[in-house]
């Protein structure tokens, strides 16, 4: 029998990975762990458990160290990740904060030069005021990552695709390059934009694979948190110590949250990329926008790229409005479905303004190398029907035509 047509959008990308689903649904929540046989993991709220004696416990201390609720998030993640381990964090900046504290002075961060604005403003006002050496460099070509490897690059951070430019990098080349230099040098890999169901950065190469949970991997916008994917035990123990040492841990509710979500993540996914599909395919055929940038495009100039190292895209897209700045302001006012409002991969439509809101901690020239400009709107395609999500732009196209 003929593929269905609803597969067809996954033709010439990776395939699925195995058990996914399964493992979703069921990896880190075996009833078997509890005496109460819970199906669904229970919120663990206490901050301290009972020992046996001195040193002597079933596992968990104090809540920072270790916490039940936790424990069954970072397994189901390791899981779909393809990870021997996950840690979660407060946040996906404490998951680059607690990462980069694997780092010390004198050590060099060479980062992807197009990344998320809080990425970009913790490196350069923080990370490099107390002593690390941070450069930027563009990826997708990949003889100016081999050029501005240094002998102290200790670290490389990947954004792929790129926010909002959606620039795509090639982690397995990259990865390859950074370890052929050196082999310690971690190659960490943002992968928050495609999720762990549309990308495996550990099975590219990458050393370290993190998320701002707070976006498709929790997936409804009620949680903020961050993940961090590891199989190398060395590692594992060095980041298992700054989870603890530094503190930044997410509260037992959130885990629970984000775990909630994660057991349809492979469905919205799926959803969101349908929908995405069919929102650009929508913007790229109309007069009255300028450019849309959608790596599930041919259009998109590493679209052959993202067929190889992906098993499909997520509902994010840029476009270039026709007109200017107040055109784009005209359009966004103008959505109905869509809100106004920071952040992505939740189930509802949202669009933003990156030059005034996400990336307003760039700096403008920066931002204008980068082509964030005026025009330049990004959408994160929720998983509402359809039509309603084209019938919202085509009215907030029209009532913004220049
Ligand atoms: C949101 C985001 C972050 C930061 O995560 P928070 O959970 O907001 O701290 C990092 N990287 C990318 C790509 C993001 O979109």
């Amino acid at each position: 029998m003929a593929s269905h047509a609803q597969n067809d959008i996954s033709a010439g990308f990776l395939h699925e990975y195995k058990s996914f689903a399964t493992d979703a649904v069921h990896a880190g929540s075996e009833p078997e762990q509890w005496n109460s046989l819970a199906v669904v993991p229970p919120i663990s709220l206490s901050t301290t458990f009972k020992q046996h004696a001195p040193g002597k416990h079933a596992g968990f201390e104090y809540s920072r160290s270790g916490n039940p609720t936790r424990n069954c998030l970072e397994r189901a993640v390791a899981a779909l990740d393809g990870a021997q381990y996950c840690l979660a964090v407060a946040s996906g900046l404490a998951a680059t904060m607690t990462i980069t504290h694997l780092f010390k002075a004198g050590d060099g961060i060479l980062c992807m030069n197009d990344v998320y604005g809080g990425t970009n403003r913790y490196f350069k006002k923080i990370v490099a005021e107390v002593g690390l050496d941070v450069s930027f460099a563009d990826f997708t070509k990949l003889e100016v990552l081999k050029a501005a490897l240094k002998p102290n690059t200790k670290m490389v951070w990947i954004e792929t695709p790129t926010n909002p430019t959606m620039k795509v990098v090639d982690i397995q080349a990259c990865s390859d390059i950074v370890h052929e230099h050196n082999k310690d040098t971690v190659v960490v890999v943002d992968n928050t934009f495609m999720s762990a169901y549309f990308q495996r950065p550990l099975a590219l190469g990458a050393d370290i694979c993190m998320y701002s949970a707070t976006k498709y991997m929790n997936g409804h916008s009620d949680v903020v948190m961050g993940l961090i994917s590891v199989s190398r035990d060395d590692l594992y123990e060095r980041l298992k110590f700054l989870q603890n040492a530094l503190g930044a841990v997410p509260s037992p509710f959130d885990c629970y949250m984000c775990n909630r979500g994660l057991k349809t993540l492979h469905l919205r996914m799926k959803q969101h990329f349908k929908n995405a599909m069919a929102a650009a395919k929508f913007l790229e055929a109309d007069p009255r926008v300028d450019k849309v940038i959608f790596p599930g495009l041919p259009s998109h100039p590493q679209h052959e790229l993202t067929k190889r190292q992906s098993t499909g895209c997520p509902g994010m897209i840029t476009f270039y409005i026709k007109g200017k700045l107040e055109h784009a302001s005209t359009f966004l006012s103008n959505l109905k479905l869509f809100a106004l409002a920071e952040s992505l991969g939740g189930y509802e439509s949202l669009a933003e303004h990156p030059a005034i809101m996400t990336h307003a901690s760039v700096c403008e020239e920066e931002r204008k190398e980068l082509g964030i400009n005026d025009t330049l709107i990004r959408l994160s395609v929720g998983l509402e029907d359809e039509e309603d999500i084209i019938a919202d732009l085509d009215q907030a196209l029209n009532a913004a035509r220049p």
